[in-house]
């Protein structure tokens, strides 16, 4: 998945509409400490549909909505998108991009969009499951997860490859399809049994 840009707006520091636009490779943000490094990674995990507001350093979702600062009044809305390369069709629409959008508002509200359109974030879900780019995906690794990730027993690090990877869902399908034949098999048997009364 190529992450194209990240536009941000009210969330966290940046009250502004910063637009960070990324290049095909390697990308690194420096900066000092407290300058905002770590809001990028948060504003990321957000839009992916982060709910947990301790996730993303804060006591309730409202955080995430820039606070003011000395020169600057709060704002009343924090929006963030990220801008996807879709020309291989990594996300089944048909678009040469994917733009996610997600917006909270002061009274808690919030709304997701793919492509502009507003949609539930059960479907930003759906489009990421198995790109490995979700927000429990390989793709964002915070602060003191290299640890956690390295502590891993080893099936539980093959199941976050396998996710990375995109090969959860075959394993979920033939998991249902097997399901189905075991269900079948055991209808074969039933009929067998009946016809057996018959005769
Ligand atoms: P470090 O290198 O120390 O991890 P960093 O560059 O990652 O630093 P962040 O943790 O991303 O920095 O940014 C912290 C800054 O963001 C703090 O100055 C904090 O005041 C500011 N900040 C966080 N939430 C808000 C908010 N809702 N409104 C305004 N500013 C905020």
């Amino acid at each position: 998945v190529f992450l194209k840009s990240i536009s941000i707006q009210g969330f966290k520091s940046f009250a502004d509409k910063v637009k960070l636009e990324l290049g095909q490779g390697l990308s690194v943000v420096v900066g000092p400490n407290g300058s905002g490094k770590s809001n990028v990674a948060d504003a990321v995990r957000w839009v992916l549909g982060e709910q947990s507001a301790k996730n993303l350093r804060g006591g309730k979702m409202e955080d995430v909505i820039f606070a003011g600062s000395t020169v600057r009044r709060p704002v009343g809305m924090a929006e963030v998108s990220l801008t996807f390369d879709n020309s291989t069709g990594i996300f089944p629409l048909d678009f040469q991009e994917v733009t996610i959008t997600r917006r909270v508002y002061r009274d808690g509200e919030g709304q997701f969009f793919i492509n502009r359109a507003p949609c539930r974030l059960k479907d930003i879900h759906e489009l990421f499951m198995d790109t490995g780019a979700g927000k429990e995906g390989f793709s964002i690794i915070g602060q003191g997860r290299v640890e956690e990730i390295l502590n891993l027993k080893s099936e539980e690090r093959r199941t976050l490859i396998e996710e990375a990877s995109g090969i959860t869902k075959y394993r979920m399908r033939k998991r249902e399809a097997l399901k189905r034949l075991d269900e079948t098999e055991h209808n074969l048997e039933r009929l067998e049994d009946i016809i057996h009364e018959i005769e």
